[in-house]
């Protein structure tokens, strides 16, 4: 508390002069500034250039302004997007001098250059202009991060954690109403916030970033450019730095939450939030600005000083006290969270990213730059599969289970699996860019992520099948399986269902009939038998009855590999059988399959690139809800959630066999960029809890879809478990006429609705879904809303 006791130094203007002249060696002129508890100057030097002398409080302590001086050292190196004051030394080559002023008291000196531009609150409040300074804070948390000082950890009353002396303060408040709400929220930092802030990221902070320390340059007057006055810096939690503004830019009146979410979404575009920081971030707010409150009430109460600029403070702050405590906490955090990467059902309405080069454009212009790209595109990428939807999506932008087009519209993500813990998930990222920074290169090497990728993806497979090998895509798995299958077993046929699809190697195309308009397989060597469907069936009878008509097929595929000589090498099955229009195996094919390719020397290759990792809900891996343990598992798309990951496990036997004559490298597979993704992935996975997400809200949805069914005789039939469903579509329940063109009406009016499905199986007649493991109950509702008017509006 020592600044409320210590006055500031009083030097005059000439004095200034001289005193640039004596320890700079500087000629100029100075102005005095305002300062809360030091004196500044503002000197324009001979040569015309701008700076600030600055004659530090006697009570300041020498360690406080070296702590300044290393900070902006450290930031002129380490600090980039937002312009910062840099030293300029004394004339025998010091940081900073010292100054025997007229009082007799001793003052540190220093100068520094002059931020240019004028203070961002001389500018309109702009939603722009609060988010370019939410950027500008964080790129300067950025800059600091790294930096430490002893002086860091000295108490200053105008830190968050002063709340915790304030408190006692409170009496000073003579308005009843605003003491009752300093307390309540001091009872709440004690009780709820101080325990919560200590486990969250700390680094030395600013600590008083406003729109009065912080400039904007005329010539682009909605984006903050410049901060200074490092007075306040002390080691904090970021969430405390991102709350300090944030409740600053509550001072200068408007829409409060407005200007709090702008300047969020500012921030968080730069320098992520944590969700725990996000839902501490409001109290924080309000805290800083109770903190302040007391200050200014105090201040008024003891100051002998009736100008002191402080005091007009008083009744803004207020004013913002009384603001935040209508704004209820709930809708605060709810706002903030939509705003960053924690949507909650509702749909943001905005691009949190921002693409700043999209801003202000007609809906025409946004329109005519998605036809330029989309014609660019078709000049210069051989575009063999199309584009999703009649109006396809120009995308900027993802997060959790939404993804952002070039209006900055959201879209509610409902069919991609390969962001497979939400898109853009912040702890992928993050740990995707701390190892590209730091050595990517090829298995040929050692390095940790590789071997602690495997350990832990072997851990979660049934034991025996602990031998792995990464590549980076699904198809190169499933290559990689038949390959080992043939080597092991010495034949050459394969069995695939008569719509799958494997992937796109010249091998595994030849198990990818989905593709052939008579859905024959386009090798000799293999097989497509009728994927056992229940509801849509050739056969009839009773289950057993077509189930083991079904298995009487498979029997005939695996009599003509024999036959033609290939004998069976391999049983290659999406376990969900997804591209058949996700069908859950009946009975006890799968078993006999099983035991049937075996009895004929073959393997059994469960494709788990679809459905594996704690999509299926009850079980991490979908051949686990069958019982079976496979000879070959192959995994991919959503194992780095993006980032080309995918792997082939087998068991010691089969990979000796293989590599008794053979070789094997990938250049790119098992890198350890993709490694750390999936790391990361599995990180996620478990602190998140997404299996048993995906088991809750996967029965959620289907009971919707049930429900819809009631209503809707063109619903025939709805199936899957877990993340990933399907609904298919016949014009006659009992006649169960394919209905695509339906399908095709409701997925192309939800997506422009915000809503992202897409269809599936060899008639096109099934909707398929399959979002991010983040996908939560609220957003169901968004999606089974969706779907229902598109059903109405058929
Ligand atoms: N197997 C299955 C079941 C798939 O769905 C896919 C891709 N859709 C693949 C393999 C091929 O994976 P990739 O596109 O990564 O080569």
């Amino acid at each position: 508390m020592k600044y409320l006791d210590s006055n500031p130094p009083r030097l005059s203007e000439s004095e200034a002069v001289a005193c640039l002249a004596g320890l700079f060696g500087r000629e100029g002129t100075a102005s005095d500034l305002y300062s809360d508890r030091d004196q500044n100057f503002r000197i324009t030097l001979s040569g015309g250039e701008k700076a600030i002398l600055k004659v530090y409080n006697s009570g300041e302590a020498e360690h406080s302004v070296d702590f300044q001086t290393k900070a902006l050292l450290h930031l002129e190196r380490n600090c980039r997007g937002v312009e910062l004051p840099r030293i300029i030394p004394t004339a025998d080559g010091a940081a900073y001098g010292r100054l025997a002023s007229r009082d007799g008291e001793d003052h540190l000196v220093r100068l520094i250059s002059f931020v240019e531009g004028k203070l961002t609150d001389e500018f309109a409040h702009t939603p722009a202009l609060y988010r370019s300074l939410g950027a500008a804070v964080a790129n300067l948390d950025l800059g600091l991060r790294g930096f430490f000082h002893p002086a860091a950890g000295e108490p200053l009353v105008w830190e968050m954690d002063a709340a915790m002396r304030l408190r006692e303060k409170t009496g000073f408040i003579k308005d009843a109403t605003a003491r009752g709400q300093a307390e309540e929220i001091f009872e709440r930092y004690v009780a709820e916030v101080r325990p919560r802030l200590q486990g969250l990221r700390s680094q030395i902070i600013h600590n008083d970033v406003t729109p009065v320390n912080s400039t904007v340059r005329p010539e682009a007057p909605e984006r903050v450019s410049g901060i200074f006055d490092f007075g306040d810096m002390v080691f904090g939690a970021l969430a405390t730095e991102v709350a300090t503004t944030a409740a600053d830019s509550c001072l200068t009146g408007g829409d409060f939450l407005g200007n709090i979410t702008d300047f969020v979404t500012g921030y968080d575009e730069v320098l992520p939030l944590e969700e725990a920081e996000i839902d501490i971030l409001f109290d924080l707010i309000r805290t800083r600005v109770a903190n302040e409150f007391v200050i200014y009430s105090w201040r008024a109460a003891e100051s002998k000083d009736r100008d002191n600029y402080l005091l007009a403070y008083e009744e803004p702050t207020r004013k913002a006290l009384d603001g935040l405590m209508k704004i209820g906490r709930h809708d605060a955090t709810k706002a903030l969270r939509d705003v960053c990467r924690f949507p909650d059902g509702t749909m943001p309405a905005t691009l949190p990213d921002g693409s700043p080069e999209e801003g202000g454009k007609t809906d025409a212009a946004l329109a005519g730059d998605k036809k330029d790209l989309i014609t660019r595109r078709e000049q210069s990428y051989g575009d063999a599969h199309g584009l999703f939807y009649e109006d396809p999506l120009y995308l900027t932008g993802g997060r959790g289970v939404w993804l952002y087009d070039n209006a900055g519209r959201a879209h509610l993500d409902v069919y991609n699996n390969i962001p497979h813990v939400g898109h853009c998930h912040p702890h992928v990222a993050n740990a995707v860019s701390r190892q590209v920074a730091r050595l990517n290169t090829n298995t040929r090497y050692l390095y940790r992520p590789l071997v602690e990728y495997t350990e832990r993806l072997t851990a979660l497979l049934p034991e025996g099948l602990d031998r792995c090998f990464l590549f980076s895509s699904g198809s190169e798995a499933n290559d990689f399986a038949l390959r080992l299958a043939r080597t092991y077993t010495g034949n050459k046929g394969a069995i695939v269902t008569r719509d799958a699809y494997h992937g796109v190697t010249d091998a595994v195309d030849g198990l990818s009939p989905l593709e052939q308009p008579d859905l024959t397989p386009t090798k000799p060597w293999a097989q497509g038998v009728l994927p056992p469907c229940l509801y849509r069936s050739p056969f009839e009878g009773t289950e057993e009855e077509i189930v083991n008509a079904y298995l009487g097929n498979f029997d005939e595929a695996l009599a003509s590999l024999d036959e033609a000589g290939y004998g069976m090498s391999a049983l290659v099955l999406d376990t969900g059988l997804t591209s058949s229009g996700v069908i859950d195996f009946p009975g006890n094919y799968l078993q006999e399959a099983i035991r049937r390719t075996r009895a004929a020397g073959g393997l059994f290759v469960a494709d788990e690139v679809q459905v594996g990792f704690g999509r299926t809900g009850s079980h991490f891996w979908r051949f686990d809800l069958y019982g079976v343990t496979p000879d070959i598992v192959t995994m991919g798309k959503p194992m780095g959630n993006g980032m080309p990951l995918s792997a082939v496990v087998t068991t010691e036997e089969i990979f000796q066999a293989f590599k008794k004559d053979n070789y094997l490298f990938s250049s790119t597979g098992g890198n350890p960029v993709s490694c750390a993704a999936g790391l990361a992935v599995l990180d996620v996975l478990e602190r998140d809890n997404l299996q048993a997400n995906a088991e809750k809200v996967g029965a959620y949805i289907k009971r919707g879809l049930q429900d819809l069914q009631k209503k809707h005789d063109i619903i025939g039939d709805v199936r899957g478990r877990g993340l990933l469903l399907s609904v298919e579509l016949v014009k006659d329940r009992a006649t169960k006429e394919p209905a695509p063109n339906a399908v095709k009406a409701i997925i192309n009016d939800m997506a422009r609705n915000g809503v992202l499905i897409g269809s599936e199986g060899a008639l096109g007649t099934v909707i398929k879904m399959r979002p991010p493991m983040v996908f939560t109950e609220a957003n169901a509702d968004l999606l089974l809303k969706a779907l229902s008017d598109a059903l109405d509006r058929l």
